[in-house]
């Protein structure tokens, strides 16, 4: 399989070199060069099958014969190796909890196949990779986790001081071993700015390797179709998704689980007060804007970085985009009453990521009277206690997952936002080489 460069599509790669390379700063996203169809077998298996079983089929569609079938399998078996479930909540509803992998967030499942694909490429050189990442929240602690422990890989995560919640500063900072944080006195763009400018300056000796696992590297992106084979696999077909949305990959690996020939009716792109591409649907214009602060702030993305796949899995056809995927926005207010009500009536705890795509499931339902369906829950409920506990009036258990780093030692290297300083610490760490 090869990957074609969105922005220049006579720049193709393989797989490796679409995940090793990730993105460079002038370039665009890769995409695959055709939606691979899996045989109508699979399709008639699926309902038996575990999510692993499910990627061990789908992955080396896109892998080819870059990763062996072996060391596929145990990248799956190592990924998913905790529950993905289904759960009914009445007739027309069901929700895709994503939250049961070790961060308690869906970035699990990308950052975990990820890690497993660069474990496997480490493994064929001699050479140590450093793997650059900044994150404003949940993305570096799921990079972090699944990363821990790997083999003659660094990960230096650079984020911004005081800007993420203490759970999430925990999640990066506790782990120790070859996981390092840098704690920078400034925002998140300046962090995603020192990554850039590091990467393409290749700091760091010859005997290393830069690497970046930004949030549209190709290899967070094709694991997460795996759930939706899973998720209609087992409710049956024809169901609508409604997808919780910010950077927009989540929804993409469905439009393209979709357009490999999965059973899906439509999607429901359901976001937040940062509503760009619910106003594309409504105009046919994509105008980008600043994000706004809101209760679900994994979503607070004004500028969706893979509005441009989404846009290419409908061949760049409005008409088509807009006859596939509905969209919905809602405020803060809407989605705290939705949390109460909906555990009021059924029990059920949403977090306000997954409030987002339960309002967009109601809301596409009475528009489409008679339809079924299924919304994502992207986050633990737990995450989310300071705006959950007081809406549903109880306390929300921690899962044992996220318990262990409520207690850990913080550990990180402080640095002002500037590129000059990370050139030096990873000069000083790794040397010319
Ligand atoms: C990242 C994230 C989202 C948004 O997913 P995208 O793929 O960026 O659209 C939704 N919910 C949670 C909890 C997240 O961490």
């Amino acid at each position: 399989m090869l990957y074609y460069n969105l922005k220049n599509e006579k720049v193709t790669a393989g797989f490796t070199d679409a995940v090793e390379n990730g993105i460079s700063p002038d370039m665009g996203l890769f995409m695959p060069e055709r939606i691979p169809q899996p045989d109508s077998g699979f399709f008639r298996r699926l309902p038996q099958m575990s999510l692993p079983e499910i990627a061990m089929e789908i992955g080396p569609l896109y892998t080819g014969d870059e990763i062996p079938m072996s060391v596929m399998r145990q990248i799956c078996e190592e990924a998913f190796n905790f529950p993905v479930i289904l759960r009914r909540l009445d007739d027309h509803r069901q929700v895709l909890e994503l939250f049961h992998g070790p961060t308690a967030a869906f970035k699990d499942f990308g950052a975990r196949f990820m890690a497993g694909c660069f474990r496997y490429f480490s493994s064929r050189d001699d050479r140590r990779r450093v793997v650059l990442v900044a994150t404003s929240g949940d993305t570096g602690g799921a990079i972090a986790s699944s990363f821990l422990g790997a083999e003659a890989i660094d990960i230096i995560i650079l984020y911004p001081s005081g800007k993420v919640s203490s759970l999430q500063e925990n999640q990066l900072t506790t782990l120790g071993g070859n996981i390092t944080a840098i704690e920078v006195e400034g925002t998140f763009d300046n962090c995603q700015a020192m990554v850039k400018s590091a990467l393409a300056a290749r700091v760091a000796g010859a005997k290393v390797k830069l690497a970046s696992a930004n949030s549209i590297n190709i290899a967070r992106l094709i694991p997460q179709t795996f759930y939706y084979y899973f998720a209609i696999g087992h409710a049956g077909g024809g169901k609508v998704i409604s997808v919780p949305s910010g950077n927009f990959g989540n929804i993409t690996a469905a439009a393209i689980a979709w357009r490999s020939g999965l059973d899906i009716s439509s999607l429901v792109a359901a976001t937040n007060v940062n509503r760009t591409v619910p106003d594309y649907l409504r105009t046919g214009t994509f105008r980008p804007a600043p994000s706004v602060a809101t209760i679900a702030n994994a979503m607070d993305v004004g500028n969706p970085g893979n509005f441009d796949r989404l846009r290419r899995v409908f061949d760049n056809d409005y008409s088509r985009f807009s006859g596939a995927v509905s969209g919905y926005w809602f405020d803060d207010d809407t989605i705290r009453e939705h949390i109460g009500e909906v555990y009021g009536r059924t029990g059920y705890i949403l977090d306000p990521h997954g409030a987002v795509a339960s309002l967009g499931l109601d809301a596409f339902l009475e528009h489409n009277r008679g339809s079924s369906g299924i919304f994502v829950a992207t986050a633990h409920p737990a995450k989310f206690k300071g705006i959950v506990e007081p809406v549903i009036g109880r306390e929300v258990e921690v899962p044992e997952s996220i318990r262990g780093v409520l207690t850990g030692r913080k550990q990180s290297v402080k640095m002002k936002p500037s590129s000059a300083e990370l050139a030096g610490y990873l000069y000083e760490r790794y040397g010319r080489g």
